[in-house]
């Protein structure tokens, strides 16, 4: 049992006692005293009783949904899945930039045998000098590549869709007759 004096002392408003007494860490006295302060003060009343009402509501509230055990590792999996489609997009990306780049190269020694080589002259329709045209110019970008990609990608599907099917073909036609014949095309240069 507690002095007697030592609670009168007590510190109803300090945090050290709100601690104790929300625990129900105090003495049956100190309950009986703290029960009066309550009726006497307005302040400490609303409060403990406003606490009392959280606690209350957090002891029965329904538990949290437990999340699914395998939710973690699903999660990431999916984060590393995302990563991987990232890693090929960005493969796939370059890919396509060094294809289109080599294509570029191609068809810019290409035209040069073009235009020395009848042989060559039927892939010389419009499509290709269209295409011809909007590769230069991308080529011409090409430098700024990473501010002009999304234009770079949109121009060549843009081309493919206009050029497509007879464009490809004839691009491989072309491919097909400059590696063919550059032993001829070099006695007519
Ligand atoms: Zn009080």
């Amino acid at each position: 049992m507690r002095d007697p004096m030592q609670l009168l002392n007590l510190d109803w408003h300090s945090e050290e006692w709100w601690e104790r007494a929300f625990e129900d860490d105090i003495s049956v006295q100190e309950a009986r005293l703290w029960e009066k302060h309550l009726v006497q003060c307005a302040e400490c009343r609303r409060e403990w009783e406003a606490l009392r009402q959280l606690d209350t509501i957090l002891r029965t509230a329904p538990p949290a949904p437990m999340l699914d055990a395998s939710f973690t590792t699903r999660t990431v999996t999916r984060a590393v899945q995302k990563q991987h489609l990232r890693s090929l997009l960005s493969f796939l990306g370059s890919a396509f930039i060094i294809a289109l780049v080599a294509w570029v190269v191609l068809n810019f020694l290409g035209n040069a045998y073009v235009s020395l080589g009848h042989a060559l002259h039927v892939v010389r329709s419009e499509w290709q000098l269209l295409f011809t045209s909007l590769l230069q110019t991308v080529l011409a970008l090409f430098t700024g590549w990473k501010i002009i990609l999304p234009f770079l990608l949109g121009l060549a599907a843009l081309s493919f869709l206009l050029l497509m099917p007879n464009g490809v073909l004839a691009t491989l036609l072309f491919l097909w007759l400059s590696r063919r014949r550059p032993a001829a095309l070099a006695v007519m240069n």
